[in-house]
């Protein structure tokens, strides 16, 4: 008997990086396989720890890497500005190409429709793309909850508002009420 026993497919590997190296996936053949686990990986750039499953694919040229992975960002909420930690699920396929094929030392010169990221140094990158993701993603006009309590009264009077934003503030106001 093994951990893996009657489940068939590699095994998955925890991750605590968005930076993975795919050197040793490239020189597989088409379709191997690898599925990581992410649990609370950080990077530059982001506000969050990122956790979700991932899966690599060899492809003929590339790797395809599929992901679904949740993040959270920060946020103000909209009605009464309190700052909000909002949970965000991404999900998304994209590909990464190497400048060269591992096997036949040969460039790879990708297809003139390409889309994706680049292989550097043998790694991929994922912190670009669940970047890219989590702005598509982010909420519009983020609320804290049902309860939300609306503006304080007791809030600090805002400095008076210059004429030139008047007409913008009455239509926001007009938003607002509907
Ligand atoms: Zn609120």
């Amino acid at each position: 008997m093994t951990a893996e026993s009657g489940i068939a497919g590699p095994a998955v590997r925890r991750m605590t990086s968005l930076l993975i190296n795919v050197s040793t996936l490239l020189q597989e053949q088409i379709g191997s396989l690898r599925r990581y686990e992410l649990v609370d990986a950080r990077a530059a750039g982001l506000e969050s720890a990122v956790s979700g499953s991932l899966r690599l694919l060899r492809t003929d040229q590339s790797v395809l890497a599929t992901a679904a992975l949740t993040t959270s960002v920060c946020d103000l909420c909209g009605r009464c500005l309190q700052e909000l930690q909002l949970p965000v699920a991404l999900a998304f396929d994209e590909e990464f190409w190497p400048a060269s094929d591992a096997v036949l030392g040969v460039a790879i010169t990708p297809p003139p429709e390409r889309v994706g990221f680049a292989v550097i140094d043998g790694q991929i990158d994922l912190s670009e793309a669940v970047r890219q993701y989590l702005e598509m993603e982010r909420p519009m006009s983020p609320r804290c909850g049902e309860d939300c309590p609306g503006l304080q009264d007791d809030k600090p009077q805002e400095a008076p508002i210059d004429d030139r934003w008047s007409v913008l503030a009455a239509l926001k106001l007009e938003i607002e009420q509907d």
